[in-house]
């Protein structure tokens, strides 16, 4: 028995019967971060004063009627939230403060959730392990020689060793399921325009995509309702009307007529760790006998998925970091000259993988390869859109490992760009093709979280948390995360 509430649905029942009150709530969680934070890293700012009026204010209405009211939660340090510092994991905006709300924090706010802070995420959220954060180290919970995950890490780190009941992330390729997956708790990933990127600083604009990290399916299904739908202030949000995600998780309990797939390239892939392979193999059985079908997929071009990746987003971060410049947002060098304020403004304020990312994209969008790259990158990501259409056409969802080992050590690949690319091989291609995966944690292998998450067809987020939600309550993580880290 937990002495807080650890789900959003119990601290909404518990805040409703007034047998808590939003302040004290708000306490309880302020005062785990300042017990434990110290030791984790995930905060990188904090904004309790604040927090604690708002539930102030909220205990006085006496109302808690709207949907996450007197929630506590965090943001990913990405989403603009005005007053507070939005670093980016950057040097160069380490000082820099929102001017504005993002949409989402906008629609959180509205719902009654309480901020208590951002979040560590790794540099303009380049990276998979919260390493390239310029700011500090973030810890796996479960094991603090390890990583949490990136880039969300702060968010799947804080919302494990609850620091708050959910948060929210980005994932451009893999950056809301991988940290998920590696700190044990839920990651969705939205399909691409489900919610609005207005307000959050962009790594890849064509593929950004803004979720929740929260403990369980339910959880991430109730913020998806407020922060989901159409903003007239991103263009690329469809106006696809927003379900009540939570209400059809209700009490299905097996996954008889649905039809899911696995994806044979996967399963094969070069570094699957055999211990996770066998868990996941795992997890197929477990379909079969929750009445599920089970059908072997292939989708040939995944082989292609990682440099095609790789090539489209540093191609469009190098363009979005053009702006920092040293004139227009945070830190700007000690010069004398135009030319040098550009240049070594950048120098000095900026990581190496952005700056890696500033030397490929400006390479591969240069007038002489601008075809042979750029553009043949782009061709190769509608095939592979058109190849995940295809199999959706005769599936419900499917069923693919989220990483192909488990959480590592602190440092063990940060000398090897390369390797810590080659390990986003079963993420990038929801994002490629613009569809929606949950993460959810199943059980522990080599003595850290283990996962799957499901694939979905764009705007079919309400299938995935279905399926999801009868897999979580199977395996029952939920319980051995409660005893470890509560
Ligand atoms: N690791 C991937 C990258 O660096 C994914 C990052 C993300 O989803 N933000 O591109």
């Amino acid at each position: 028995m937990t002495v807080f509430p650890t789900t959003i649905a119990d601290a909404k029942k518990m805040l409703e019967a007034k047998k808590i009150s939003a302040l004290d709530l708000t306490n309880l969680f302020i005062s785990r971060i300042e017990n434990l934070d110290k030791q984790l890293g995930a905060y990188t700012q904090t904004c309790f004063e604040s927090a604690r009026n708002q539930a102030i204010a909220l205990d006085k209405s006496g109302d808690f009627s709207a949907p996450l009211a007197g929630i506590p939660y965090s943001l990913k340090d990405v989403v603009s939230k005005k007053g507070l510092k939005n670093t980016a994991g950057s040097k160069i905006l380490e000082n820099y403060e929102s001017p504005y709300d993002a949409t989402v924090a906008e629609l959180l706010e509205k719902s009654g959730a309480i901020l208590l802070g951002k979040v560590n995420t790794d540099e303009f959220t380049q990276g998979s392990s919260c390493e390239n954060s310029a700011l500090q180290l973030t810890r796996n919970p479960w094991n603090d020689k390890k990583v949490p995950g990136g880039s969300s890490g702060g968010s799947a780190a804080s919302v494990a060793k609850y620091l708050g009941l959910f948060s929210i992330g980005t994932d451009t390729g893999g950056s809301i399921r991988q940290p998920a997956n590696f700190c044990g708790v839920t990651g969705l990933k939205v399909s691409y325009g489900r919610v609005s990127r207005s307000g959050i600083i962009s790594y890849a604009s064509s593929f950004d995509s803004i979720g929740p990290i929260a403990p369980t399916v339910d959880c991430v299904a109730r913020v998806l309702e407020v922060i989901a739908g159409k903003d007239e202030k991103d263009a690329t949000t469809p106006n696809i009307s927003v379900e009540k995600y939570s209400n059809s998780l209700s009490e299905e309990s097996n996954l008889s007529g649905k039809k899911i797939g696995v994806i044979k390239e996967f399963i094969e892939a070069d570094g699957f760790d055999t211990d996770l392979k066998k868990s996941f193999e795992g997890t197929v059985e477990k379909i079969k006998k929750l009445g599920g079908e089970v059908v072997e997929i292939s989708l040939p071009l995944t082989k292609y998925a990682i440099p095609t990746y790789y090539l489209l987003v540093k191609a469009e971060a190098s363009t979005n970091l053009a702006r920092y410049d040293g004139i227009r947002f945070g830190e700007t060098a000690d010069v004398s000259t135009l030319e040098e304020q550009y240049t070594k403004t950048r120098s000095e304020f900026l990581g190496p993988e952005v700056k890696r990312a500033i030397m490929m994209g400006t390479y591969t969008l240069s007038a002489g390869y601008f075809d042979a790259y750029y553009v043949k990158a782009a061709k190769v990501r509608t095939l592979i859109k058109e190849e995940y259409e295809k199999a959706f056409a005769q599936l419900d969802a499917i069923i693919a490992p989220v990483t192909p080992f488990s959480a590592f050590d602190i440092g063990e690949k940060t000398s090897d760009p390369l390797a810590m690319y080659l390990a986003d091989i079963f993420t990038v291609t929801a994002n490629l093709a613009g569809i929606c995966g949950v993460s959810i944690p199943t059980e522990k292998v080599h003595d850290l979280p283990a996962g799957i998450q499901i694939l979905g067809k764009a705007f079919n987020e309400k299938e995935i948390l279905e399926i999801g939600a009868v897999l979580e309550k199977d395996y029952n993580f939920t319980a051995i995360r409660e005893k470890e880290l509560v």
